[in-house]
């Protein structure tokens, strides 16, 4: 690939490969959208470069991003996580993820899969819409509203934007990169 999203740092092979391959590419995984919706919760006020340099750590802290383990863990494991000089130590953060993690397993109980709620708010297909036009959008409020109401926290409307780039239901490259798909 020649030309890429301006965002992209090209002197960080992570953020290039995650670029290339991963981002905007339809996810239907229920590890990897539980791991996305919390790693874009930790951006939060950092840069994703920030979070993507720390992934692996962040899946050796959080293992794997096991819904399930992550859900149950308990104030022995937080104290632990707090002392985790590898991740993003920041306490609200880090307890969000874990109420996160029980309301996601709740929209799995009453969607079947996460997968299947979080596709439905566009009838399953994606949305294309630049990165360089907006940070929200009434589709990312909807849903953020709707999480907020179940319960989880660091889902603004803008990290729900960013995150519904992140898992193709909105495809966002831009003009300027080789895998621009305009309407
Ligand atoms: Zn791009």
């Amino acid at each position: 690939m020649c030309n890429r999203c301006k965002w992209v740092n090209p002197s960080n092979p992570k953020y290039i490969k995650y670029h290339d391959s991963e981002w905007g590419v339809p996810l239907h995984s229920e590890c990897e959208l539980f791991e996305l919706l919390i790693l874009e919760g930790f951006q939060a006020g950092l840069s994703w470069e920030c979070v993507l340099n720390k992934r692996e750590d962040f899946r050796a802290a959080f293992d794997n991003f096991d819904v399930n383990k992550v859900a149950s863990y308990d104030d022995k494991k937080l104290v632990s996580l707090l002392d985790d000089s590898r991740i993003i130590r920041n306490k609200r953060k880090i307890f969000a993820s874990v109420k996160n993690a029980i309301v996601f397993k709740e929209i799995q109980i009453e969607f079947g899969t996460f997968d299947k709620y979080i596709w439905s708010f566009t009838d399953y297909k994606t949305v294309f819409e630049d990165y360089s036009t907006r940070t929200t959008s009434p589709l990312s409020d909807t849903i953020s509203k709707d999480l907020k109401k179940r319960g989880m926290s660091f889902v603004g409307s803008t990290i729900i934007y960013s995150y519904l780039q992140a898992i193709g239901i909105i495809y966002a490259h831009g003009k300027e990169c080789d895998l621009y798909k305009g309407n």
